[in-house]
């Protein structure tokens, strides 16, 4: 036999539930609350005709149009079943959020007649949405609005497991505007899609695989900037990759290398051209002293060839000292561009031939053999003959001082037409391959043991190089260690208008002059 509910049974359940319970008798407008809910909402003592009107004024101000609306809906039949949520102010706790859910029941003629229903309260539930809204709400602000790039990929594998590219999930406006691109472009797109030749680093997936977050400085080709990249999984399966522009501090960095080794160079400068200054110095303080000596003890007379040799020493340190003057002087001429040449149109091959026979007498004294030849007896060209006379002499000098007795230089010009080619070569040490390119570089010398003179700045060539050039030509060397080395300039045959006058003759005091200068680190004059 089936059991009968009796009303107080009804009663009983409805009021062991947690929840609110009601039954609203529509026609005679009266509601009935289960006991506890008519606790909870402070209505205890109210008739279920009171509890009507109360009950719309315990709901929120700001849920009551929407709860209106959703139970007129329901009367009208559109909707039987009323389900929605609003705020009710309760007699223990303020206001609280609750699920309503009801059912309207109606009579043969459709009219709604009675509405039951529960109340449920959802304060709980819905303060963890808020959170959870919130927390989203600030990822997504921190996720749009801060200035390092930020991407959500994801993997994609082939039938061995093997990483073939990664997906764009989500992007930030700092990486769509470091790329250049728009959302459309990047969402669903591969690395490779959009980054045909991506280097191999930005396809790593160790990241997933270890489950361990990862830090890097990475370059990227595509828009030429510098990254800190920050690789972290990600959710499931994703990985998230911050990417903080550091190229201004790359720069920075190279900027301090490029410093700091210009400094070192600087100090390494000064400490070789010091040392050039001081040799020829110290050779004259030491030369002076033995003269004082002489003159103290009377002896002079008795040592007038040691005189005259010490007064030579001090000549020939004094032209080293001017070599290295006008040397210094010349470069900073250069590097402000005050350094002009002063053109005239001159017989290049005379000026060669000439200054090569003046050291001919100097050459045979260190043992080295020097022979001129040309295919050419006149060749007019525009061009500063001191500053030529100086290239030539600077040439021959590094030849002998790399040359060892009985090696050989050979001076030839060739006239080609448009140009005139001077080529020194000798028989000497030679020049290794990666040095090659450098000699002409200000201050360059390559390693000072291979040279028999220690002595030198490694100012010479560029100044020879500077000079060629402003002339409109090209210099060019080339070397095998051990056979020797062959120095070529190439010489525009340009003539200036202006210029009737060839010069004919050479002033010979002042070149002599200028071969014990350019000469006075390998001679004792
Ligand atoms: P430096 O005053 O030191 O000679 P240079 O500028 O004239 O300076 O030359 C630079 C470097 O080139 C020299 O230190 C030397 O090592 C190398 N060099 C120049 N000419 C020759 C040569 N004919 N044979 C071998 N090495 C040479």
């Amino acid at each position: 036999m089936e059991y009968e509910f009796s009303k107080s049974d009804f009663l009983e359940i409805l009021d062991s539930s947690t929840e609110g319970s009601f039954i609203h008798d529509l026609e005679k407008n009266e509601i009935y609350f289960s006991d506890k809910w008519k606790t909870r909402l402070g209505i205890v003592h109210m008739s279920p005709k009171e509890a009507v009107s109360s009950i719309t004024d315990l709901v929120h101000p700001d849920d009551q149009e929407s709860m209106h609306k959703a139970y007129i809906q329901a009367i009208e039949k559109t909707n039987p079943n009323v389900k929605m949520e609003f705020r009710v102010r309760t007699a223990d706790s303020g206001y609280i959020w609750i699920l309503g859910q009801g059912k309207i029941i109606y009579n043969q003629e459709s009219k709604p007649i009675k509405y039951y229903g529960t109340h449920m309260d959802i304060s709980e539930q819905k303060r963890m949405e808020e959170s959870i809204k919130e927390s989203e709400q600030l990822y997504r602000t921190l996720f749009e609005n801060t200035d390092d790039s930020f991407i959500i990929i994801d993997p994609i594998y082939d039938k061995t497991s093997k990483l073939l590219d990664f997906t764009h999930i989500k992007v930030n406006n700092t990486y769509l505007q470091d790329l250049g691109l728009k959302e459309t472009e990047v969402i669903g797109k591969n690395f490779k899609q959009l980054y045909p030749d991506i280097e191999n680093y930005w396809l790593d997936n160790n990241v997933l695989k270890t489950g361990k977050s990862k830090h890097e400085e990475n370059y990227c080709k595509y828009n030429n900037r510098w990254y800190d990249v920050f690789s972290f999984p990600c959710g499931k399966g994703h990985m998230g990759v911050l990417f903080r522009d550091i190229t201004d501090k790359k720069h920075m960095e190279a900027d301090l290398h490029t410093f700091e080794k210009n400094l070192k160079l600087q100090d390494e400068i000064y400490s070789n051209i010091s040392h050039e200054l001081k040799t020829p110095l110290n050779v004259i303080f030491s030369t002076e002293q033995l003269m004082e000596l002489y003159l103290k003890d009377d002896s002079i007379q008795g040592n007038k060839e040691k005189l005259q040799k010490g007064l030579h020493t001090i000549k020939q340190n004094c032209y080293r000292f001017t070599k290295l003057i006008n040397n210094i002087v010349d470069l900073s001429k250069m590097d402000s561009g005050v350094f002009k040449l002063n053109l005239r149109n001159e017989n290049i091959v005379e000026i060669v031939e000439n200054i090569v026979q003046s050291v001919v007498g100097y050459t045979n004294e260190r043992g080295v053999n020097i022979t001129f030849d040309t295919d050419t007896e006149e060749k007019i060209i525009a061009c500063d003959a001191i500053k030529i006379e100086r290239i030539i002499l600077n040439f021959i000098s590094n030849a002998i001082k790399f040359t060892n007795v009985n090696g050989n230089i050979f001076v030839n010009v060739m006239d080609k037409g448009d140009f005139v080619e001077i080529a020194i070569r000798d028989t000497g040490v030679g020049i290794d391959k990666e040095n090659l390119d450098l000699i002409f570089k200000k201050y360059y010398q390559v390693n000072k043991t291979l040279s028999r003179n220690l002595e030198g700045t490694g100012i010479g060539l560029s100044i020879v190089k500077n000079t060629v050039e402003m002339h409109g030509g090209k210099i060019s060397v080339e070397s095998e260690v051990g056979e020797g080395s062959t120095f070529r300039i190439e010489l525009p045959a340009a003539t200036i208008p202006e210029q009737e006058n060839i010069r004919k003759t050479r002033n010979e005091p002042r070149q002599v002059e200028m071969i014990h200068i350019e000469f006075s680190d390998i001679y004792n004059f």
